[in-house]
């Protein structure tokens, strides 16, 4: 049996956790925290770094810290997770869909303009499968407009876009660290704050409403209520196993990498024959290997191609069903324009099994049996 995904394990996490439980400061912010933090600031160039305890719950810091009121307007694809949409939705805003490439499955930024009312305060990018959207034309959308940008980078750890990070060029960013993506604590995230304007209200917003942080920088002599607050700070001990696999980030990315390249190199002539569709890297984009997907014919073919590797003994997956086709998606938002792709492409879309070192062989039998289904 192989299975869709494993967690990523490199080795050394559990003599990290051991000595976070012996540093006896298991809460948040302890040292793995920091060491995870600044590693993230160093290695992305990035302005501001904060572990938090979900790639959802940096994505509702970071709507909150849009400053968003009730009846505004957010411009994001339909093609995402629930995450993406519900912290605006906490916020009070109304979503705006915009269709998605179907050659990147990202928002199709030649749209985004035409979504644009009186009311939009901010602008979604999800970098779907960690390939990065069209970030100048987001960005100078957003500069001319006035608009905030959210990044939803939860897939993008490690990926770049014309040699910069994901996440780094929006006012925020968003990274998962979920079992299912390719840096893990089990459960966690990180937000990116790329202003320094946002870091003492987002310390606060993540300190249960205190400035607990300028306490023990020494900055305050006592910590108070000073703001609205929640809690989104991971326990130390997730960050410890964190911790390990930042250490091998370059040897995970590469693992990763090396079996993306093989399907995609597999998978060429079916390509070429128009049976399938494969994922499109654009020009300037660098990306981390977070998924491989394949495209097949419609619905009907997707489900038979499920089934047939089910049978064989290997787990595929569909993805996301589209936001704007399900009751919440309705009562929160509406789409902008016409659905062209978004609904016929995520019915299209098959991902195989890929994680950290998954064997050679295993990816050899998924190329195998995948072949042979496209070939019967
Ligand atoms: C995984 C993911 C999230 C949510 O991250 P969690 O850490 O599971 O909360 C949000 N958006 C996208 C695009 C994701 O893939």
């Amino acid at each position: 049996m192989i299975t869709f995904n494993e967690p990523p394990f490199v080795g050394t996490e559990l003599e990290y956790i051991k000595q976070a439980v012996a540093n006896k400061k298991i809460c948040g912010d302890g040292a793995f925290t920091m060491k995870c933090n600044t590693w993230m600031e160093e290695r992305f160039q990035a302005n501001h770094v904060m572990l938090t305890t979900s790639g959802s719950t940096a994505l509702d810091m970071a709507a909150f810290l849009c400053g968003i009121h009730p009846g505004d307007e957010v411009i994001l694809p339909s093609y995402t997770f629930t995450s993406t949409a519900n912290a605006f939705v906490l916020v009070g805003a109304r979503l705006v869909f915009v269709d998605i490439r179907p050659d990147t499955m990202n928002i199709n930024e030649e749209l985004i303009e035409d979504a644009i009312t009186d009311r939009t305060v901010a602008i979604v990018p999800v970098h779907y499968a960690g390939i990065s959207c069209e970030m100048n034309k987001i960005m100078a959308i957003a500069k001319k407009h006035n608009l905030k940008v959210v990044e939803d980078a939860a897939q993008g750890v490690m990926s770049t876009y014309h040699g910069q990070a994901l996440g780094t060029f929006g006012d925020f960013g968003c990274y998962s660290f979920h079992e299912t993506k390719n840096y893990s604590m089990g459960e966690g995230g990180a937000i990116l704050i790329n202003e320094n304007k946002y870091i003492e209200k987002a310390e606060i917003l993540r300190e249960k409403g205190t400035n607990r942080s300028q306490f023990f920088r020494g900055q305050v002599a006592k910590y108070n209520w000073v703001d609205f607050g929640d809690s989104y700070l991971p326990s130390d001990i997730n960050a410890a196993y964190l911790w390990a696999q930042l250490e091998k980030a370059d040897e995970i990315n590469d693992n990763r990498l090396a079996t993306w390249n093989k399907y995609n190199h597999a998978f060429q002539e079916l390509a070429s024959e128009g049976r399938i569709s494969l994922p499109f890297v654009p020009e300037g984009c660098v990306h981390n290997a977070h998924m491989f997907y394949l495209k097949c014919k419609d619905l009907e073919e997707r489900a038979a191609f499920i089934n047939y590797m089910k049978e064989n003994g290997i787990g595929c997956t569909f993805h996301y069903v589209p936001l704007h086709s399900a009751p919440a998606g309705q009562k929160f938002g509406r789409f902008s324009g016409e659905d062209v792709y978004t609904t016929k492409e995520s019915d299209r879309l098959v991902r195989l099994p890929m994680y950290y070192n998954m064997k050679d062989e295993d990816s050899s039998y998924v190329i195998e049996k995948s072949i042979a289904f496209f070939r019967q």
